[in-house]
């Protein structure tokens, strides 16, 4: 098997290479990510993160979610799916949008193939909308809507729910998730699988 970053031959590699045969990178290009168990509140909500987002990680991205390799779906939570699994027994996925633009752009929609490994219970019940769509709407409902995220017409949400994004950068984004939350949510955690340095 190759490894899905930089193409070398697994087999003939080191003996986590030969011991971790399910890993799509090498320990090579592994160890360049940066694994750390982030701990942190978003607007007061618990928020866990797997990996800092460092050089390795937002590579790997970019070429995941920008350039359409989709083949690299399963990188992100390898090393992390089991532990998920166990941590978030019970929460139900709920994906963080992209706008339509993005999806059709990109031709796939990148954070359900990345969360799809870990076979739990997933929703996307918000959209996000563009800059040009935006500017439809009136000054008021532009102000109500933080960070352009909206919930879905006739979305329902499960009582316990665990928002996902690939990285957290600013918050904004999982910020407007939260705001636009119904009420029947009790429960609420927030997992993004890389974060940027702010949030250390
Ligand atoms: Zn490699």
């Amino acid at each position: 098997m190759r490894c899905l970053m930089c193409g070398r031959n697994k087999d003939g590699g080191t003996f986590r290479d030969i011991f971790d045969g399910a890993d799509p990178l090498c320990q090579n290009c592994r160890r360049q990510w940066q694994k750390k168990k982030i701990r942190f509140r978003l607007d007061g909500i618990p928020a866990e993160s797997s990996y800092v987002y460092n050089d390795a990680f937002s590579s790997c991205l970019i070429q995941f979610k920008e350039q359409g390799d989709e083949a690299l779906k399963d990188v992100f939570l390898h090393e992390v799916r089991d532990y998920l699994h166990f941590r978030f027994h019970g929460y139900t996925l709920c994906l963080m949008p992209s706008t339509d633009e993005k999806y059709r752009e990109r031709g796939f929609h990148h954070l359900r193939s990345m969360f799809e490994c870990l076979k739990m219970p997933v929703t996307e019940p918000f959209v996000k909308i563009s800059g040009q769509s935006q500017k439809k709407l009136g000054r008021r409902e532009r102000l109500e809507m933080r960070s352009m995220i909206a919930l879905a017409e006739g979305a329902v949400l499960p009582e316990k729910v665990l928002l996902c994004d690939d990285t957290v950068t600013t918050g904004a984004t999982l910020s407007g998730a939260l705001s636009v939350l119904p009420e029947s949510v009790r429960k609420v955690r927030i997992y993004t699988v890389s974060a940027n340095v702010r949030w250390l």
